[in-house]
């Protein structure tokens, strides 16, 4: 486990209830979900939170590199804890998004056909196994 306060501290984020509630939603769920998601969830631990503190505070934690925001759906934003560098998939047909932990050549590179590489996406899109089973148990 690791100690979110610390991390808050380190990056030189003032460790509030509020932000260390959403830190730890983002690290113990990992389902990369929506501001509106986060703020639904820790609206029932902080009644007082309001959505511009929850907004306020992704855009901190993602300007410290604590939060990865992934635009792969296209028309919202969601949110993964900044672990690892990894893959993500999209399901069209539920909208989860799913790690990927595949290997990538260019996952560690600093460097790639003499650009300086500072962030990395690795988007996959499709219909993912559940979406899929449930489609063959509906055929059969
Ligand atoms: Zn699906
Ligand atoms: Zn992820």
């Amino acid at each position: 486990m690791k100690n979110l306060k610390d991390i808050l501290e380190y990056a030189g984020i003032k460790p509030t209830i509020e932000r260390l509630s959403i830190l730890r939603y983002l690290d113990s769920k990992h389902d990369h979900p929506t501001a509106a998601m986060i703020f639904n969830e820790i609206e029932t631990k902080i009644p007082t939170i309001s959505k511009t503190t929850v907004y306020n505070s992704l855009k901190l934690f993602i300007d410290n590199g604590i939060v990865t925001p992934l635009y792969i759906t296209g028309s919202e934003v969601r949110y993964d804890f900044a672990t690892k560098p990894h893959h993500h998939f999209f399901c069209e047909k539920c909208g989860k998004i799913y790690d990927l932990i595949i290997d990538c050549p260019y996952m560690k590179k600093t460097k790639i056909q003499g650009h300086q590489i500072k962030q990395r996406h690795g988007y996959f899109r499709g219909i993912c196994k559940n979406c899929l089973e449930k489609e063959e148990k509906a055929q059969s």
